[in-house]
């Protein structure tokens, strides 16, 4: 299965729209907040801009797309002023695969302007912003013309599901899941990791072609801390998942091949992996690589980085996993729909914010959140 056909976020504005169920990675954007600023102030510390390029990769649609932006934007005018020299003319790129909601973005565009000229007084002749859409598993500008990259909650979408199935007798090797699980063979791992480091190593060299050199780049995706791929921290929603609907093949509903034949196209790294494929691939320094902890539902996170947007409101179980199934169906639901068709989604998501609402009863449920910053080497 190609990524790149079956993966987009839930589009427009409406109910189940990712758009409309982002909290989550909202929160991701603001944990990195601080490495961002220090990365773009950075970037204009070394060099005398007149027009700098930004691009922002796996940019979906809805209202983070856009904050990223404002947060980038506020930064240079910020550090220019400090500094007492001319703004650059600002070249923004928003990047996602081509079935993104793009027109979402652009619809907006027209009050982010006007709202730059109010709050900055920055005319038509100082930000240019466009859509790139295509895969950030490859080329996607020209040579040497960015200054920062910024990516977030984008790369642990792998460019394709890892190429599973023993070709000797034809059968499933992950049965039961859908992603890596405590029960999953050791093959069934090991193609994960491979296919991340493979489409990780393409995401750097490519990156590295399109940007300047001293040029800055700020990524944020989920990742564990464990170094066991199988860990309960970087496994259990996709799990979750899986017994939402296995309980429903039980009763006919889906065929369990189906589950068996599915596999998501998703890897969630350890820090270390991550360092050495940066290492290894050779075009980056990393300046800082951190981990932070999520809540699944975007509450309060416990790392002691983060302790801003404290969530005071005591949810029950019951409705943190309606939340949790919300974010998660925003995200899959596109994937899931071709591959177990239109009808199930909405009993599975159903059964999957009992099952969460379950797990919640247990567990205080967390992400790990990896955020890496590094410059591009001479
Ligand atoms: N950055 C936004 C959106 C994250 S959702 C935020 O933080 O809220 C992840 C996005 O990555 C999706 O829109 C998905 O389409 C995009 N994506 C996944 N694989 C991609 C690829 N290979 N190339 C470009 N975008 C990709």
């Amino acid at each position: 299965m190609e990524v790149m056909q079956v993966l987009h976020m839930n589009k427009g504005e409406g109910e189940t729209s990712y758009a409309k169920n982002s909290i989550v990675q909202r929160k991701i954007i603001s944990v990195a907040t601080s490495i961002i600023e220090k990365a773009v102030e950075e970037c204009l510390e070394k060099n005398f801009l007149d027009s700098m390029g930004i691009a922002d990769l796996g940019c979906s649609s809805g209202p983070n797309s856009l904050m990223v932006i404002s947060d980038i934007i506020d930064t240079v005018y910020a550090t220019s002023n400090r500094k007492g020299i001319p703004l650059p003319e600002l070249r923004v790129s928003l990047n996602d695969l081509p079935g993104n909601d793009f027109n979402n973005i652009f619809i907006s565009l027209p009050e982010f302007y006007s709202q730059l000229k109010m709050e900055k007084n920055i005319g038509p002749e100082g930000c240019f912003i466009s859509g790139v859409p295509g895969s950030f598993y490859g080329r996607l500008f020209p040579k040497k013309s960015l200054h920062f990259i910024h990516s977030s909650s984008s790369l642990h979408w792998l460019s394709q599901v890892p190429r599973l199935l023993d070709s000797n007798i034809l059968k499933p090797l992950n049965k039961g899941n859908i992603y890596i699980s405590k029960t999953s063979p050791g093959s069934v791992i090991d193609a994960y990791l491979s296919q991340f480091k493979r489409d990780f190593s393409v995401f750097l060299k490519s990156r590295s072609e399109e940007m300047v050199v001293d040029g800055h780049m700020v990524l944020s995706f989920m990742g564990r801390v464990s170094a066991d791929p199988s860990s309960e921290e970087s496994c259990m929603q996709w799990e979750l998942l899986a017994q939402a609907l296995m309980s429903m093949a039980l009763e006919g509903l889906i065929e369990e091949e189906k589950i068996d034949s599915f596999n998501a196209p998703y890897y969630a790294p350890s820090a270390q992996e991550v360092r050495s494929v940066v290492e290894e691939e050779g075009s980056f320094t990393i300046n800082c690589l951190e981990a932070f902890e999520i809540e699944w539902d975007g509450g309060a996170p416990s790392n002691n980085n983060f302790q801003k947007h404290i969530d005071k409101i005591e949810k029950d179980n019951f409705s943190r996993g309606q939340q949790v199934a919300k974010t998660i169906r925003a995200v899959v639901e596109s994937m899931l729909e071709v591959h177990f068709g239109r009808k199930i989604i909405d009993e599975l998501f159903k059964r999957y914010a009992q099952v969460v609402g379950d797990y919640f009863s247990r567990t205080s449920a967390k992400n790990i959140d990896l955020v890496i910053s590094l410059t591009k080497k001479g």
